[in-house]
């Protein structure tokens, strides 16, 4: 089964808004095991997008329209496919209840344009619209399935999330249930988990795995569908152990949990305390971690040390190793860790000192981090990176490494 996205508005075709309901209509139809194979835009024309029609009907099962449900006279979505498909537009009680309502509760005045909002296609399934007034649609007709949803996404997100996936995945598959999981990977590109796991990417069917790499991470999206929902699980089990024993070092967590998460409960497990003394990250490691609920049974508190006085007078870095070794060397993350957890009595002290950009600092280049791990018990050990990225980027992947480090 495939998709094709139309989305209709001159605005997007003159760079005035981004597309961004393609982007998120198309990782929810992902998430239903469908694939969209074209994003289509045009603009509030009645001929142009007739011809889109004419074209997604050609190449795509499901075609799902944003935008043009409004009041105005540049609104023609509903208008242009109701005489393509010779489908009338007739009065949706609900739906003009619904915009009767909207206008008393915000004392305006409705005009004969907003009942045009209430006429929906003869025979569609109606979408509510619990954010604005225009409600969406559903039709089946011929081989196709129409989806009419509103342009503004604080409108069409939730009616697709509340209503519209339902009516997508049962059109796509009557009775399999579709299930779907994340796997979150640190520490490994894009590049290199898909060469380590290509084979399985590329024999893939049931389940469908989908790479998508940001923020320093990559994730991989797992599909299954069967008539048996616990079958359809266990088929992501499997798929699940085999990409793990070959990359599973980098495997950190399912769906929507982040690395300070993952830090967080495994920390509370162990019954470890933290802290952290941050040069290059200013903070970003205890603000990060500080985020987490609960984080309070784990983090103790801890200290930005920008400069080198704070560096020696508050966390007795030794004179000697600054002068001989720099802010930014093995040594002085060694002693930043093992002195933070001594200071704050904690059983671990993570540190951060590094060079974030865009200048080179004490000879030393844009992206060299120490990040220094002194855990209860063990001999401290410091890892040095060589990021080379933008400020903010060395910054944020240092804090993410930070957590990998100590969850490895
Ligand atoms: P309205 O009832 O507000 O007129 P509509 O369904 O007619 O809604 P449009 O008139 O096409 O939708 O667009 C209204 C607004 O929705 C746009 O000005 C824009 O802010 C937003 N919008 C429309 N299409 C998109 C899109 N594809 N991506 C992101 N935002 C969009
Ligand atoms: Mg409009």
């Amino acid at each position: 089964m495939n998709a094709e996205i139309i989305a209709v508005g001159s605005e997007l075709l003159l760079g005035q808004i981004v597309n961004t309901n393609a982007r998120f209509l198309s990782q929810q139809i992902a998430g239903l095991g469908i694939d969209v194979f074209f994003h289509t835009v045009v603009g509030d024309n009645p001929a142009r997008l007739k011809a889109s029609i004419e074209q997604a009907e050609r190449r795509s099962e499901i075609i799902i329209f944003t935008g043009g449900l409004g009041p105005t006279k540049d609104d023609l979505t509903k208008e242009t496919i109701s005489r393509h498909l010779g489908k009338e537009l007739v009065m949706d009680e609900s739906a003009l209840a619904s915009i009767e309502l909207f206008f008393k509760r915000t004392n305006r005045i409705m005009t004969e344009n907003n009942r045009k909002q209430a006429l929906v296609l003869e025979g569609s399934l109606v979408l509510p619209n619990d954010h604005g007034m225009a409600p969406g649609m559903v039709l089946e007709s011929g081989d196709h399935l129409y989806m009419l949803l509103p342009g503004p996404p604080k409108e069409m997100e939730p009616m697709f999330l509340r209503y519209g996936g339902h009516a997508l995945s049962s059109f796509a598959c009557s009775n399999e249930k579709i299930v779907s999981r994340v796997l979150r990977y640190f520490g490994i590109g894009e590049a290199a988990l898909e060469t380590e796991i290509i084979d399985l990417i590329d024999a893939q069917n049931n389940p469908t795995i989908a790479p998508l790499a940001g923020d320093g991470e990559v994730t991989l999206r797992l599909t299954a569908k069967h008539v048996d929902e616990i079958k359809a699980q266990s088929m992501l089990d499997e798929v699940e152990h085999t990409i793990n024993q070959r990359v599973g070092d980098f495997f950190y967590g399912y769906d929507n949990t982040t690395l300070f998460a993952e830090l967080t409960k495994s920390l509370k497990e162990r019954n470890l305390t933290i802290t952290a003394a941050e040069s290059l990250t200013g903070g970003l490691f205890q603000q990060e971690i500080t985020s987490i609920p609960g984080a309070s049974s784990v983090f103790k508190g801890g200290v930005v040390c920008y400069s080198n006085d704070v560096k020696q007078q508050v966390l007795q870095v030794k004179q000697e190793t600054l002068e001989k070794h720099g802010a930014v060397s093995e040594q002085c993350a060694q002693e930043l860790a093992e002195n933070a957890a001594r200071i704050f009595a904690t059983d671990i002290g993570i540190s951060f000192t590094g060079v974030a950009g865009p200048d080179d600092l004490e000879g030393k280049p844009v992206g060299t981090v120490y990040i220094g791990i002194s855990i209860k018990g063990r001999p401290t050990h410091v890892e040095k990176l060589n990021l080379g990225g933008t400020r903010e980027a060395n910054r944020n992947r240092a804090v993410k490494f930070g957590c990998y480090f100590i969850l490895k």
